[in-house]
């Protein structure tokens, strides 16, 4: 095709391709979920309808981006890792980013009503994204257990907040008061004295976040399909198996071992 004059502007484009052999996360972030969560009526300290939601929203975009491996969920935000061969989009950051964020986006509009079918979505949620580089396992394990770690930390601290609130009848301003201070010891006896609560028994959905990674369907699914053999003039009918893949939500720890002894395919050697 003839090129315009106006071409050269491409030139300012700048290269922002990913360095090989490295794991790509890329992280999302709900713009403002503080005020978008109130205005929505989300339950505090946690509703179970907008994190089935994001959820939701992650499984599309490993649906229908690729080369995603696992993805990790909690609160409002949720970190993809592609593959470390991926060569989706000739690893070009920006386009790696932006497809995920735009699909979890549309995607959380797009399933809303699934999840909320009583309150209306009141304006659209947008979401942020970086992209970090991770070049061997162990940094990998390590990011994932760092957002599971915060999930943790981040979950304690409200289901106390919220239970001085809730059941203790204390103000906003007196729960923050209580709970100054506090050591993650402090803040179990606090729900298990005062409450009658004990945090491990709390549902591993808000203790550990949702991860989500492919399984194989079982059994293989056998398909037969109609092919034209070379050099024959009649279609033959043939059965053959496909191992069929889908995205399964785990709700379990992922910082120690046995998770990635179970499965030993996610990591790449
Ligand atoms: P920013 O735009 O900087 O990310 P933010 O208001 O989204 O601001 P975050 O640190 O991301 O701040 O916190 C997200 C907030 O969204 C939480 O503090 C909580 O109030 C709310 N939130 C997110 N998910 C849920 C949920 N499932 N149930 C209840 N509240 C939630
Ligand atoms: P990629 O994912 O690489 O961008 P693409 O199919 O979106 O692939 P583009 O070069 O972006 O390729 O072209 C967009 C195409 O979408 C156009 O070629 C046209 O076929 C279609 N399209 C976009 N807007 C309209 C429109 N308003 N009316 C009709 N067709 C449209
Ligand atoms: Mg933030
Ligand atoms: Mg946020
Ligand atoms: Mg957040
Ligand atoms: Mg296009």
């Amino acid at each position: 095709m003839a090129k315009s004059k106006f071409e050269y502007v491409r030139q300012f484009e700048t290269d922002d391709t990913c360095l090989r052999n490295c794991y790509i996360v890329v992280r999302l972030d709900g713009r403002n979920f503080h005020k978008f969560s109130e205005k929505h009526n989300f339950a505090k300290p946690n509703d179970n309808r907008a994190l089935g939601l994001m959820t939701r929203s992650a499984q599309s975009v490993m649906e229908e981006l690729e080369d995603v491996v696992i993805a990790y969920g909690q609160s409002d935000e949720f970190s993809f890792v592609f593959k470390r061969t991926s060569t989706w989009f000739k690893r070009r950051a920006s386009k790696l980013m932006t497809h995920v964020a735009s699909q979890f986006s549309s995607s959380y509009v797009f399933y809303w009503k699934e999840y909320f079918a009583e309150q209306p979505l009141l304006y659209p949620p947008g979401f942020d994204g970086r992209v970090v580089l991770y070049p061997s396992n162990r940094n990998l394990r390590d990011y994932l257990s760092w957002r599971q770690a915060d999930c943790h930390v981040n979950n304690l601290y409200n289901t106390s907040f919220w239970t001085l609130i809730q059941k203790g009848g204390l103000t906003t301003i007196q729960a923050e008061e209580r709970l100054k201070g506090t050591l993650a010891a402090d803040k179990n006896e606090i729900l298990f004295s005062d409450f009658d609560i004990n945090y491990n028994n709390e549902p591993m959905l808000l203790r550990k976040g949702t991860t989500l990674i492919w399984e194989k369907v079982r059994p293989n699914e056998a398909v037969t399909k109609m092919v034209k053999l070379p050099n024959a003039e009649e279609q033959k009918e043939i059965t053959v198996t496909r191992s069929r893949k889908r995205v399964c939500p785990h709700h379990c720890d992922i910082i120690g071992d046995q998770f990635w002894e179970e499965h030993p395919d996610i990591l790449e050697r």
